[in-house]
């Protein structure tokens, strides 16, 4: 190392330890290891920034550690990436193979990480239902988690917002639920919207829901809408009303929900209101918390309610461990998005929140992360430390066409505005990190990773109309495209359909409802049939390739549940993803279109197109390291035999490595 750039990492009040001589000797006890996990943290634009001067503490720790590429999972999706990262293995092993699964027998959808039930049984009195037994919510990922080995050696962990661990699994850290966490509706992020302007048409749109409202007086009267109320004959939504009066002159409303009220100017966020749904008289509260923006007063009222949030205080479903956790981390911090996905981009693919509005909220939702870290990270002593941000991959999903000229949908003048905003959460990133390294000492090994990089997203491939014109897949007689998954697909004629980001499934016999494919040659033929008229698809606009790399299940997994997922994995070229309702089993006209949607950077393409970032104080052996080395990694830094069926090798030690 050169005398300059020791002095500039002393300036900077970077701790390191020398890299190439032998680590310090640590007992295991003393060991310390930090963990940051940021999603979607795509390599080239690291680089990029780091070039630019942009991120002067990642500069640092590659400068002095090390930097690598990090092998993805396959598909390359969040929830599959994060889980090969915490049961070092692949989806054969954990069972997640894509944010969307589908019920073999029913052919119907579902989220893939959890799903939480009401109660079985009830007494049926009047319009009420009493329950007879209590609902509950279960986790979906398979495996042991790394924090539950270490827990079963004495090692002290706390692990916070990583995905994929909703309801968090038994623990004797602090751990914090992070994406796939629903909200009180139970789904991803259900935003409301309230207006009188007859021109957006009401009703459900993806993430939310317009709700028509009328102006009398100057006052608005609506209800906010809570959870399923299983205690109702129906189980219809709960609702709580709220009024809005709205001052005749100036954009000022005032809101009054429950026995609150607080005056919004247009424009403004309320704070984090609390709100208790009645689900029994007297007996069955359920508590939740959600924020107001009031975009416009006058000439039309326009008012966003926020997905009705678990509240962290009062936690209606599992959100942390121990449980009273969450209502501790509140005390200290403040309320804060519980939901897994917080940041609202579906709020800004339905044109309810401009691209202003959208980044307040996508920055409130960091701010909140930092506040919780700044909270946690000076406890933290000994043993494990992970900590998520999800800011990174949520807001290049957003944000990519004011960053790329070449996307369709560029826009010269909003990039003036937001073109930097991709980097901007880099460099709170950056900040972030800057907090951490001066902590790092001897006994201390640092990772920051991330679970895939990003690309840009400008073509659709509609998986299933390329199926239904290539015949593998027969509609019944007359029967037109709906919304709802395969309404109209003829089961009896059908061999092949997509599902999911990535998946492509057999109709399979013994496996599906309605399966016709053999088991065995005649389904392997057709796989690798289907596989290579796929790789061979032009699209007509540029004459590019769409799909650059296709898996077959029985070669990339290992472990239980390899067979329960998709038989093929598509691996889209760069620029290319799934078309937005192929993935629910739906067929839009045309094989290819342009992705007009904002969520315009993607990264659930050919896995090895997206690779993620790995870097390290310590010096990294493996040339290329992958996911399912992260788990294998954290036994070996505290000395723990590496458990049965997990495949990978600490990335400090040279091994071979699959994915
Ligand atoms: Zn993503």
């Amino acid at each position: 190392m050169s005398l300059s750039r020791l002095l500039l990492l002393l300036c900077l009040g970077v701790t390191l330890v020398a890299i190439g001589c032998h680590r310090a000797p640590a007992s295991h006890t003393d060991q310390k290891l930090i963990i940051l996990g940021i999603d979607g943290m795509d390599p080239d634009l690291l680089k990029q920034f780091m070039a630019e001067g942009k991120m002067p503490n990642f500069s640092a720790l590659a400068g002095k550690g090390s930097f690598r590429r990090l092998t993805t999972s396959i598909p390359p999706q969040s929830p599959v990436a994060w889980s090969n990262l915490i049961t070092g293995m692949n989806a054969g092993g954990h069972g997640i193979f894509d944010f969307i699964h589908r019920d073999p027998k029913t052919l119907q959808p579902y989220f893939s990480t959890s799903q939480v039930e009401p109660p079985k049984h009830g007494i049926h009195l009047g319009s009420w239902v009493i329950p007879i037994g209590s609902g509950k919510a279960e986790q979906l990922r398979h495996g042991k988690a790394f924090w539950e080995v270490l827990d079963e050696h004495g090692i002290p962990n706390s692990v916070f917002r990583i995905p994929a661990n909703f309801p968090p699994i038994k623990a004797s850290g602090r751990t914090l639920s992070g994406m796939g966490t629903p909200d009180l509706r139970g789904s991803y992020g259900t935003f409301s919207f309230y207006t009188d302007d007859p021109m957006k048409s009401a009703g459900a749109v993806e993430g939310g829901q317009i709700i028509p409202v009328q102006v009398q007086d100057s006052q608005v009267k609506a209800d906010l809408i809570g959870p399923d109320n299983s205690f109702r004959e129906g189980s219809p939504a709960s609702i709580l009303p709220f009024t809005v009066s709205i001052d005749p002159l100036e954009p000022v409303a005032n809101i009054e929900v429950q026995d609150q009220q607080f005056v919004l100017r247009e424009g403004e966020w309320s704070d984090w209101v609390h709100v208790d749904f009645e689900l029994l008289p007297f007996l069955g509260n359920v508590s939740g918390i959600c924020r107001f923006y009031l975009k416009q007063a006058h000439p039309r009222f326009e008012l966003y309610v926020s997905p009705m949030n678990i509240d962290p205080a009062d936690p209606a479903l599992p959100i942390s461990t121990p449980k009273s956790y969450s209502r501790e981390l509140t005390d200290e911090v403040g309320e804060f998005y519980t939901q897994g996905i917080s940041e609202d981009t579906k709020a800004l693919s339905a044109a309810v929140l401009d691209d202003k509005e959208y980044l307040e909220q996508a920055r409130t939702v960091l701010a909140e992360h930092r506040r919780i870290f700044d909270a946690e990270f000076p406890k933290f002593h000994k043993g494990l430390f992970f900590f998520y941000f999800s800011s990174l991959d949520l807001n290049s999903h957003m944000f990519w066409r004011l960053m790329d000229p070449k996307h369709p949908e560029y826009d010269a003048n909003l990039a003036a505005q937001y073109g930097s905003s991709i980097e901007d959460f880099y460099r709170q990133i950056d900040q972030v990190l800057g907090e951490v390294l001066p902590k790092v000492d001897d006994h201390t090994t640092l990772l920051v990773l991330s679970d895939h990089g990003f690309a840009p997203y400008n073509r659709s491939f509609n998986l299933n109309t390329w199926l239904l014109n290539n015949d593998y897949i027969a509609l019944k007689p007359g029967a037109a495209d709906t919304d709802e998954a395969f309404a109209n697909v003829d089961w009896s004629r059908t061999r092949a359909y997509g599902l999911g980001l990535n998946g492509l499934y057999l109709n399979l016999r013994g496996r599906e409802r309605a399966g016709i494919v053999e088991p065995g040659a005649q389904a392997d033929a057709l796989l690798a049939e289907i596989k290579a008229k796929l790789l061979a698809v032009r699209d007509p606009k540029n004459n590019a390739i769409a799909i650059t790399r296709i898996d077959r299940a029985t070669d990339v997994y290992q472990g239980p549940y390899a067979k329960t997922g998709p038989d093929l994995l598509i691996g889209y070229n760069r620029g290319y993803r799934a078309g937005w309702r192929t993935i629910l089993g739906n067929f839009p006209a045309d094989v290819f279109e342009d992705n007009t949607n904002p969520w315009s950077g993607d990264h659930c393409m050919d896995y090895t197109l997206v690779p993620g970032v790995l870097l390290s104080n310590q010096p990294i052996a493996a040339q290329a390291p992958a996911l399912t080395d992260i788990a294998p990694t954290i036994f070996a830094e505290f000395g723990i035999p590496q458990p049965d069926g997990m495949m990978g090798h600490s990335v400090f030690s040279s091994g071979q490595t699959q994915h």
